[in-house]
């Protein structure tokens, strides 16, 4: 016996438990699959893991894993375009970027994008209250090479 997680179109989640992979198929095809909340037939098979393994281990998922297929000059681009993306967009707090990012997560000031830096230290502060961040590859200031 198999159990897979089951989604409707309603969006319950239930589990089903069948006797194998092509049991589920077959009971699917016959709509004999049903949810128990709405008994709509309309049911998908939910992935059995929604986390995002990062490769380096309990790290964050970064843009850069997904591009990996891409070329180097095609990745140096895009990350050429999200990181002018948030120079622009984003106001530039430096190095209070753990307090700013506290500070609207409990909502004591307004939300606002907002980038700066934070040392491992505070992106684990940031983990442990929840807040929502993402690590931009910014290239690294240009050092006089030609
Ligand atoms: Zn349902």
């Amino acid at each position: 016996m198999i159990v897979f997680d089951l989604i409707c179109t309603e969006g319950h989640t239930f589990e089903g438990w069948f006797h194998d992979s092509s049991s589920y198929r077959e009971q699917k095809r016959k709509d004999l699959i049903a949810c128990p909340i709405c008994n709509s037939t309309a049911v998908e098979k939910l992935p059995s893991t929604f986390a995002i393994k990062s490769s380096t281990g309990g790290g964050k998922p970064v843009p850069a894993e997904a591009i990996t297929d891409l070329d180097p000059a095609k990745i140096s681009q895009l990350q050429e375009k999200v990181s002018e993306f948030v120079r622009d967009h984003f106001e530039d707090v430096g190095c209070n970027f753990t307090k700013e990012a506290l500070k609207i997560h409990y909502g004591v000031t307004e939300p606002r994008n907002i980038r700066g830096v934070s040392t491992r230290e505070e992106e684990k502060v940031l983990d442990k209250e929840g807040v929502e961040y993402y690590k931009v590859p910014l290239p690294t200031p240009t050092e006089s090479d030609g």
